[in-house]
């Protein structure tokens, strides 16, 4: 669904567990987070009623490493589609990926070609979106803003009314709750939560920065 201009959300309804996923559009061409595999073909079906196809997709970048939000990594870099996660998010699939997946009830995903990305503006985009490092929920966590939209996909960092759990191996709510502190001073009009509703306003994100921090800090 088009959220605005050339930005494109695909909010999770369903009743299992899989993650939203946002296509950054016009010339950034970066799919955010592809969800569970079993997922993906659906996620590809919606994505063509809104005009979207596989080679419109110049980067799929990955907020973290958890099933729900990668799984379907494959189904792209297979295709020939880049993919990219924090270099901290690759370590930790390599250390404990594999016990983590099956704690989870899922299959770890053939994670050969993903490119590691630093914080910063991607270069791979042309640097018209940058990817922040915010750990705290996985230590590879990111954060991916797109200035020009004041767009911010944010993970499992933050959502409307909550903010990520940290009872996974490497969780921290103290980083967390910091680096959900440093992305609330990011200008952002559009914020993308890894699940649940998306906020579309100045105001409704301040509020919400604002009650988490008085919820969870
Ligand atoms: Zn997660």
């Amino acid at each position: 669904m088009r959220l605005t201009d050339d930005l494109y959300a695909f909010v999770w309804e369903g009743y299992e567990n899989n993650c939203n996923s946002f296509f950054l559009g016009g010339s950034v061409g970066a799919l955010i987070d592809p969800g569970h595999l079993r997922f993906a073909d659906s996620l590809l079906d919606r994505m063509s009623v809104d005009g979207i196809s596989l080679g419109d997709i110049r980067l799929v970048i990955v907020t973290h490493s958890h099933p729900d939000h990668m799984e379907a990594v494959p189904r792209f870099t297979e295709q020939g589609v880049p993919v990219a996660m924090h270099p901290a998010a690759l370590e930790y699939l390599d250390q404990i990926g594999a016990a983590m997946y099956q704690w989870m009830g899922s299959d770890l995903p053939g994670i050969d070609g993903v490119i590691p990305i630093e914080e910063g503006p991607v270069g791979a985009l042309d640097g018209l979106v940058s990817v922040y490092h915010t750990p705290g929920h996985e230590p590879g966590s990111l954060c991916v803003h797109w200035p020009e939209r004041k767009a911010l996909a944010t993970g499992d960092l933050v959502f409307s009314g909550s903010v990520g759990r940290t009872d996974f191996p490497g969780g921290d709510h103290a980083r967390l709750m910091a680096e959900v502190d440093r992305m609330s001073r990011l200008e952002v009009e559009h914020l993308l939560p890894g699940h649940g509703p998306v906020l579309q306003s100045e105001a409704a994100i301040a509020r919400n920065y604002a009650d988490m921090r008085a919820v969870f800090g």
